[in-house]
């Protein structure tokens, strides 16, 4: 058994591959969600198949943004915006695959990962999701799916950005510049026009 944890993960194409570490059910929170952004990205992306489950959900993993480490291929990330909203989406440009969220800086250092490319015996160590955020944007039954808040969300995640804080952490990740907190690729933003395009 891995000591450490790892969470493994790869693009489609095996280009960027690399880990989270200590990801486990006490560490961060396994999550799906269905939100109209998240199933925007994998039409954006062209990947809705591979990623999204029948009810349109997309299985997470909500950790910190110190957690990840790449092994190689990061210089082929890209991040976009799909809306004004801060949520920041890191995709993999080789092969279109949608990798982590991020907020738009990493002055909130959560790191949400897409489980569909990661290890399977990585996403198994999580156990079952906590629950399923924004069930209203269900794509077909809600029957069996558990609840859970945004609110509640990031509350558990406040607990764990005021210890990167203190830590110092949140500004050792490799997504943001360490001084500025900038993302270290360029994001790119949809005009509104080009999001109800994806909708
Ligand atoms: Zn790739
Ligand atoms: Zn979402």
């Amino acid at each position: 058994m891995d000591a450490d944890n790892r969470l493994s993960f790869a693009c489609a194409c095996g280009t960027i591959a690399g880990a989270i570490h200590r990801a486990t059910p006490d560490q961060g929170d396994h999550v799906v969600c269905h939100c109209k952004d998240c199933q925007a990205l994998t039409v954006f992306l062209g990947v809705a198949d591979c990623i999204l489950d029948d009810a349109g959900g997309t299985a997470l993993y909500q950790s910190r943004c110190a957690r990840l480490e790449f092994e190689r291929g990061s210089e082929r990330l890209a991040c976009v915006h799909l809306t004004d909203k801060p949520t920041l989406r890191w995709y993999a440009i080789c092969c279109d695959t949608p990798m982590f969220n991020t907020y738009a800086t990493g002055r909130i250092p959560y790191l949400t990962t897409v489980l569909a490319n990661c290890d399977a015996a990585g996403c198994e160590r999580l156990g079952p999701p906590l629950g399923h955020l924004f069930l209203e944007d269900v794509t077909g039954s809600t029957e069996g799916l558990k609840p859970l808040s945004m609110a509640t969300l990031m509350r558990r995640f406040l607990v764990r950005m005021v210890k990167d804080y203190v830590s110092g952490d949140r500004r050792r990740t490799p997504l943001f510049d360490p001084k500025t907190l900038q993302p270290v690729a360029k994001p790119r933003r949809l005009t509104a026009e080009q999001r109800l395009a994806l909708s």
